[in-house]
């Protein structure tokens, strides 16, 4: 069995608070949400970052593309941001890439 926390969550071995999926891709709600909207996206192809994923451009587009689905679907009209935060300045915990998407509330930038 992996250790890996997300691949769990693909192989259904564990249960996310799934929102969408395809084939390549699965999104469900962050654990510790930092905005009304909080869902990650993560291609099902285990690859420790977002860097990683840029040899894999049909996982890349489908991430990508599910992320805008998922805030279509969430009504996100106002705007929303897509991170993938990538090694440990950024502050990535988790090492199976994934895509923040966040909305719902006003963000300021630069983030912190
Ligand atoms: P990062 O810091 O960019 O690696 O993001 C990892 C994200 O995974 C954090 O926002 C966590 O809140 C989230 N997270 C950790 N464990 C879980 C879990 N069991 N279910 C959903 N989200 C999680
Ligand atoms: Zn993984």
């Amino acid at each position: 069995m992996t250790d890996c926390l997300f691949c769990r969550f693909v192989s259904r071995d564990l249960e996310p608070a799934v929102v969408a999926e395809t084939d390549l891709s699965l999104a469900f709600r962050d654990i510790n949400p930092q905005a009304p909207t909080h869902v990650l996206v993560i291609p099902k192809r285990h690859v420790a970052t977002g860097r990683e994923l840029a040899a894999y451009p049909l996982e890349v587009a489908d991430v990508v593309a599910l992320a805008g689905t998922v805030a279509e679907a969430e009504g996100l009209v106002d705007g929303y941001r897509m991170v993938f935060n990538t090694g440990g300045d950024a502050g990535q915990t988790v090492f199976h890439a994934h895509l923040h998407l966040l909305g719902g509330r006003a963000m300021t930038w630069p983030p912190g």
